[in-house]
């Protein structure tokens, strides 16, 4: 008997969309299934007064233009959804440790940023140039990943020197090749947006990702990240799929050992593939038959550490970012540049470590408000279980003074006065986003990086974590992690072993 929908995808995150476009372009029957009225996740914006705020969207990496298309514009050009982009950023970042003396303001361009690091940090540029070497060989590394001429003996031949980076964390690596401290200090600004302190991070990752932010700069879409969840939307409609809102998926059909169909309320609606945006902790821990559950799958998602989560103050200001004296669009306050110790700090607790992240949307997207207004968000990270621990009691205190906390160190370490200028506020915490997304302890980040376990271990295992046949796990709790990219990427990669299983056995029947 026909099927009811080649995939069914659970949840309209990035991963579920990205997943949903590429298997309807690929003229595959899909459903994408959202339990919230609009598609996104995080990847959203909402609206208070006279302000859309982004939600998530700081900054997408490896994104580059049409015309010098990053992986991530080459990914969305192969399915063609309507997104306009801001691609023009000048700056990377503004990194400011007031305790160490640093404020450093880094250009995107590899050869601008090196040229800066040599500015702030005399001597720095012949080690960052090697740096930036070892770097791109393990982006061409990653690529070949994916090549099927890749087999272990001709990537070892092709790339002898991978794993003296891969496998490493970013600080051995850094002081291996002899960065200077305060150069290390600005080089690893990022490591936060992968979730793992500098003493953890493995380097071949982060300089992917560092490379991808410096070569092809950081991008945002002009209207907010809703634009890109709205346009992802429309390819699946556009190519026949469904998109179903308002609908959670509680239940997932598991039939000798293979995910076949799921439950919409009380009535079953089989498939062939079942791709899931909701963590696996969920989906083997509350919507698979106990029977069904192999029991490693269950050691798997008690073992894994849940990644990072927010404190996010979004502010609507009744003045200009000129007018406040505001320049720069993302700047990261930090009171150390020791990572592990600020990790530590911000881990198992609900106390504000004073690091931040502030955020001018205006400065990529000047008439993302009114004019004379602007929007800013400011984030904390915290990694464990610290929120846990909040009662209904605190909340509302914690979370306003959390707010006033980190707004007040903006103040202090920018030089600016915004308290007197709010117009609109809005706070959302790690409970916020549990509630909002049903991530375990309202994670965006998926599962912690860790030396052990991160992106190249996970590929290495990944068919002995597949427990069940046919069901696919996508978003920042597959194997790529946390980001808008990876979460596309990791729709990509569920539809390419998609396709490639329907190819080799000669199509569906429908
Ligand atoms: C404040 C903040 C700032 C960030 N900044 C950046 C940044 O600058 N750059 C960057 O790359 N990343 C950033 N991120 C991280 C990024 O937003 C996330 O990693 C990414 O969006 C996660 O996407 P996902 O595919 O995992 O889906 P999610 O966003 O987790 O969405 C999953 C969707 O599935 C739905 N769903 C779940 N279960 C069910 C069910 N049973 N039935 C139906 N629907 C279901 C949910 O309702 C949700 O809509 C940020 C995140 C936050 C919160």
């Amino acid at each position: 008997m026909a099927k009811d929908y080649d995939v069914i995808v659970i949840g309209a995150g990035n991963g579920g969309l990205f997943t949903g476009a590429f298997m309807a372009k690929n003229k595959l029957k899909t459903l994408v299934v959202e339990k919230h009225n609009l598609p996104g996740g995080s990847a959203t914006s909402f609206v208070r007064g006279r302000f859309d705020f982004e939600a998530a969207l700081h900054e997408l990496c490896n994104l580059g233009t049409p015309e010098n298309p990053g992986g991530i514009m080459k990914l969305f050009m192969a399915i063609q959804p309507d997104i306009e982009w801001a691609t023009d950023m000048e700056e990377s970042f503004r990194l400011v440790i007031p305790d160490e003396g640093i404020d450093a303001l880094m250009p995107c361009g590899v050869r601008e940023f090196i040229g800066k690091l040599e500015y702030y940090c005399p001597g720095s540029a012949p080690i960052m140039m090697q740096i930036v070497q070892a770097g791109m060989m393990c982006v061409q590394a990653y690529s070949f990943m994916d090549d099927p001429a890749c087999t272990p003996e001709v990537f070892n031949e092709k790339f002898p020197d991978f794993y003296k980076y891969a496998g490493h964390s970013v600080n051995e690596v850094l002081d291996e090749f002899g960065l200077p401290p305060k150069a290390k200090a600005i080089l690893e600004t990022y490591w936060c947006y992968l979730g793992a302190n500098a003493d953890e991070l493995d380097f071949a990752i982060y300089i992917r990702m560092v490379l991808g932010y410096l070569a092809y700069g950081a991008g945002m879409s002009k209207k907010r990240s809703h634009e890109i969840s709205m346009a992802l939307e429309k390819v699946i409609r556009d190519c026949g799929g469904e998109v179903w809102y308002n609908t959670e998926i509680k239940k997932v059909l598991v039939k000798d050992g293979k995910a076949c169909g799921v439950m919409i309320g009380d009535k079953a609606y089989e498939c062939e593939y079942v791709v899931s945006n909701a963590y696996p902790d969920a989906v083997y821990g509350k919507m698979i038959d106990k029977a069904d559950v192999p029991e490693y799958a269950g050691k798997l998602i008690n073992s894994r550490k849940r990644g990072l989560t927010f404190t996010t103050v979004y502010l609507g200001m009744n003045k200009s970012m000129e007018e406040l004296g505001i320049k720069n669009y993302t700047t990261f306050i930090s009171p150390t540049s020791d990572t592990k110790k600020l990790q530590e700090a911000a881990t198992d607790t609900y106390e504000y470590s004073g690091y931040v992240i502030f955020n001018c949307l205006n400065k990529p997207v000047p008439d993302c408000t009114p004019e004379g207004t602007c929007q800013l968000f400011l984030t904390t990270a915290y990694f464990g279980n610290g929120w846990d621990k909040v009662t209904e009691d605190m909340y509302y205190d914690l979370k306003n003074e959390t707010a006033r906390k980190m707004i007040e160190d903006c103040e202090r370490v920018l030089g600016l006065d915004l308290i007197p200028y709010i117009e609109e506020i809005v706070i959302a915490t790690p409970m916020t986003f549990a509630r909002y997304l049903g991530t375990p302890g309202g994670t965006p980040y998926g599962y912690q990086v860790t030396p052990v376990d991160s992106f190249i271990q996970r590929t290495l295992v990944e068919k002995d974590e597949t427990y069940l046949k046919n069901l696919y796990f996508v978003g920042a709790a597959s194997k790529r992690g946390d980001g808008y990219s990876s979460c596309y990427l990791s729709g990509f990669d569920a539809g390419k072993m998609i396709l490639r299983a329907e190819r080799e056995k000669g199509g569906l029947e429908r």
